[in-house]
């Protein structure tokens, strides 16, 4: 079987194929009679496939197929095995359009995010190409005549868990390193967007990946266990809810694995009055709206310092601009119904709780030219609310949808003391124009990711991406050269060739 390619126009997806496991490098059914559920299109509020819910039983098919071809991938030397990386890129690229509409129609987001989600991902890429520049090892001259050296080996056959929001970036954080470093990867997409790393298995086969060196294991649940406990998985990579990332870390790590989980969070902004407001404005809504604020880098809280009235102005730009994004062709959906309900709830029980609607998108839809059949979608627009208790859901907890909480705080100290207390750790932000304001919060922030003026801090390639506190389980970061030491493991080897006349003791 052939994915039929994907038209970007089209919006009947009654031809695509259902969702299947990609295994020794040929699409498999999973295994006995397995239930299916539908993928969502988010902007239609219908599905266009339906997924396999797989079981342990194809973790063991994928593991096996994966270890049979292992030993091959690894004898290669890491500069021929990223030459088959540099192929992907270029397939990427060629592809780029088709694999935009496919994120973008599987996850809802506009299309020029998921562009920019494939760029993104082929950044991370690019990472995993230099690697046979970066990956050199190193030797010393320890005693006289004796050297120790020090080599980057693979663990074997190693998997990764995914969430639904970055179909294709979030997979390319773990895939470039752990493929460069000679593993061979078992994948289980999240089970809502299977479809644009079914295009991914394509690619990699037509780059030159030997079968049996990627993987996917369609489902949920059931396969996130059987890929925890099989004992022929080394090292297992997870990104989604702190909720699971800290059920599948405890799971992974049990089971004698190396496990790096990272979990959802509760951005913090901090906002004081000497701000630019031409750099503050445009960027703190675009970091809450972007991907319809279903981003676990999105803005989440705006703790506005000052006295009453000293941010206001700045306030009244922000709701504005935030009131006049469209539905539709400047922001997506949410990815289903029941997270449009999830969030809904959310703004009415803030606003139960005392706090004052400043944007309301609740029951909002696409209006006008162009937007025609959307309203079946599942919309919920830019929200913002204001004068929100710290200790209260909107105040303290993970949303993930376009929802801005302000909290109003009288000095940096105070708006400091709210963000260090909240269990996440995943980003954190301060808009001055006072270089003695942006190094104090960044001194003192409780999150791994930080920004001035910048409101959604990833970090690009090489830095690495990782949070800290409930944002992640585990050392390390996932991307960037802690990838590279996250999916390989180290052999020292010490070197004598023959007795040496000017011998030390350890000669
Ligand atoms: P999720 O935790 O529901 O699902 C993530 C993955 O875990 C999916 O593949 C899913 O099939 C699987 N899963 C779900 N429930 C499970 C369970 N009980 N046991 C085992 N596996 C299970 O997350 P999501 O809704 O797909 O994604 C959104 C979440 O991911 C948000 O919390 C967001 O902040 C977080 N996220 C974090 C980062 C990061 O870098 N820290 C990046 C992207 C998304």
């Amino acid at each position: 079987m052939t994915l039929p390619r994907f038209a970007a126009t089209s919006y009947d997806f009654t031809e695509y194929v259902p969702a299947r496991n990609w295994i020794g490098g040929a699409w498999r059914e999973a295994a006995g009679t397995p239930a299916s559920q539908p993928v969502p299109n988010p902007r239609w509020g219908k599905p266009m496939s339906a997924v396999q819910l797989s079981s342990a039983a194809d973790v063991d098919a994928a593991v096996a197929a994966a270890r049979a071809a292992f030993p091959g991938w690894r004898d290669l030397p890491i500069r021929d095995r990223a030459q088959v990386l540099y192929k992907t890129r270029e397939l990427l690229l060629r592809d780029l359009t088709e694999l935009s509409w496919l994120v973008s129609h599987e996850n809802g987001k506009i299309y020029s995010e998921a562009e920019a989600e494939v760029l993104k991902a082929i950044e991370c890429l690019e990472y995993g190409c230099s690697l046979p520049n970066l990956a050199t090892g190193s030797e010393l001259e320890v005693s006289r005549g004796v050297t120790c050296g020090l080599a980057y080996e693979p663990l074997g056959v190693v998997a990764g868990v995914v969430p639904f929001n970055f179909p294709i970036m979030v997979p390319m954080w773990m895939l470039p390193q752990a493929l460069a470093g000679g593993n061979a990867f078992v994948l289980k997409p999240s089970e809502r967007v299977p479809l644009t790393t079914m295009r991914l298995a394509e690619i990699f086969a037509e780059a030159g990946l030997p079968p049996g060196i990627f993987s996917l294991v369609q489902g949920g649940k059931e396969v996130v266990e059987a890929l925890c406990d099989h004992p022929g998985i080394a090292a297992l990579g997870f990104v989604g809810s702190t909720r699971v990332a800290r059920a599948v870390y405890a799971r992974a790590c049990a089971s004698g694995k190396r496990a790096l989980c990272l979990g959802g969070a509760k951005n913090h902004l901090i906002l004081v009055p000497d701000a630019d407001p031409d750099v503050a404005v445009e960027n703190i809504v675009a970091s809450f709206t972007g991907c319809a604020g279903q981003r676990c880098m999105a803005a989440s809280v705006l703790l506005a310092v000052g006295a009453a009235g000293e941010v206001e102005p700045l306030l009244e730009r922000i709701a504005a601009r935030a009131a006049d994004i469209r539905l539709g062709s400047e922001m997506g959906p949410v990815a289903t119904a029941a997270a449009a309900e999830r969030i809904t709830r959310a703004i009415t029980n803030a606003e139960a709780n005392g706090a004052r609607v400043l944007v309301d998108g609740r029951n909002r839809q696409p209006e006008g030219a162009g937007h025609e059949g959307l309203q079946a979608g599942w919309w919920v627009g830019p929200t913002i609310l204001d004068a929100v208790d710290p200790s209260s859901e909107a105040g303290c907890e993970e949303i993930f949808g376009p929802v801005l909480s302000i909290v109003r705080v009288p000095t940096l100290e105070a708006a400091l003391r709210i963000e260090g207390a909240n269990p996440y750790g995943n980003a954190a932000t301060v808009y001055t124009t006072s270089g003695d304001v942006a190094r104090r919060v960044m001194a003192t922030a409780e999150a791994g990711m930080c920004g001035v003026n910048v409101g959604v801090p990833v970090p690009r390639e090489p830095f690495g991406f990782g949070g800290w506190n409930d944002s992640c389980f585990g050392h390390g970061n996932i991307t960037g050269w802690d990838g590279y030491r996250f999916w390989t493991r180290q052999r020292k080897i010490t070197t004598k060739w023959a007795v040496q006349r000017d011998s030390t003791w350890m000669s």
